[in-house]
């Protein structure tokens, strides 16, 4: 890992570059994409000189396409924002967007009472390219991450995906394209802000710390053992018994269909109550894009919850994953991690 100083005035942030297309440009010689040094990002980006901020930069090695993303580098990125808290005003990451919206979600649960912004964002064209995306979506993200109201307290204290214009909750975000710019969505939350001629703030989605003074709490601790069964036609009583009932699973997410329903046939029924009753947390999130998990609508809803299913509310996949990851990591008891779903820890679900 490098650290390197780029611009020094007024408050200060940190560029944390992980890997993805952004940092990548076309090396002439080798002719091909290759990450760009950062410690020169003021000749990719020279706009940046024109804030009143000082940029670190601080790269990762190896750098990653992020579909090799592991929770060892949510562990790595929370450490150095733990470490290098009291020295910045803001933190942005460089992130490939293929599993931006998983590590956003992470870091939003890993990251307990932030009173500083963590802005991700990344690109889908890299920044030495002619038509490149990433250079709006960085610049955007340095602006909203300095951003202070008259108290000099963050504009926006939270976990954050910043990309085409929009700056969403990172733990209310999905990538929703693979090759258009607005590559991601927060189908269930408006934006948190706009980027147009100027930065318009939807100040009361954005939460608040409830002490600015106080520290906050950086989890590290993650228990993996979750897995996730998407509900379909045809889908077979094996493949639910191997994704339920594996020994090494302790939770199961399952994508319903609408407002949470799946089939009432008594062999699914049964393999999920054996599951419960085995002690396996089962947290029901939609398959829809938007909309929520409404259990009491229709039988087949009604069943699930009578077998012990728990409701995920309106979450999103990736971070019903991360919140689950996060409570397993802290929580042996099961009454306990299904009461902690139930809860609105980071503002991931609207109850
Ligand atoms: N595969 C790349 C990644 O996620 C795509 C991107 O950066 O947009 O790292």
């Amino acid at each position: 890992m490098t650290q390197t100083n780029v611009i020094k005035e007024k408050s200060s942030l940190l560029l944390i570059y992980t890997g993805g297309t952004i940092g990548m440009k076309e090396d002439p010689v080798l002719q091909a994409l290759t990450p760009f040094d950062f410690s020169q990002i003021l000749e990719e980006v020279p706009e940046l000189a024109k804030f009143a901020c000082r940029i670190d930069s601080y790269t990762f090695d190896p750098l990653i396409d992020s579909s090799d993303v592991e929770p060892t580098l949510w562990k790595s990125l929370v450490s150095l924002i733990e470490e290098k808290y009291d020295d910045y005003d803001g933190f942005v990451i460089l992130h490939g967007t293929d599993t931006m919206a998983y590590s956003a979600s992470a870091l939003s649960f890993m990251i307990e009472g932030l009173t500083k912004p963590v802005i991700f964002t990344g690109s889908q064209l890299p920044i030495g390219t002619p038509r490149t995306d990433g250079k709006e979506n960085l610049i955007s993200s340095v602006e909203i991450a300095a951003a202070k109201d008259a108290d000099g307290h963050a504009l926006v204290p939270e976990v954050c995906i910043c990309f085409d214009n929009l700056l969403m909750r990172g733990n209310r975000t999905s990538k929703i394209n693979s090759d258009n710019f607005r590559a991601f969505r927060s189908e269930n939350l408006p934006p948190l802000a706009e980027a147009g001629i100027s930065i318009r703030y939807n100040r009361q989605l954005i939460r608040i710390p409830a002490d600015w003074s106080a520290r906050p709490v950086f989890h590290k601790e993650l228990d993996t053992r979750v897995s996730i069964l998407k509900i379909h036609p045809g889908i077979t009583p094996q493949v639910v018994r191997d994704i339920l009932c594996g020994k090494e699973t302790r939770a199961v997410i399952i994508e319903t269909y609408g407002a949470g329903n799946a089939p009432t046939k008594e062999w699914f029924l049964s393999i999920i109550r054996e599951a419960a009753e085995s002690g396996k947390v089962i947290l029901n999130v939609t398959q829809c894009i938007a909309g929520s998990v409404n259990m009491d609508i229709y039988a087949t809803g009604k069943c699930l919850k009578g077998c012990g299913v728990t409701s995920g509310y309106d979450s999103t996949t990736e971070s019903a994953l991360a919140k689950l990851f996060h409570i397993l990591g802290t929580n042996e008891d099961t009454a306990a991690v299904k009461a902690l779903l139930e809860t609105d820890l980071r503002g991931e679900i609207s109850k």
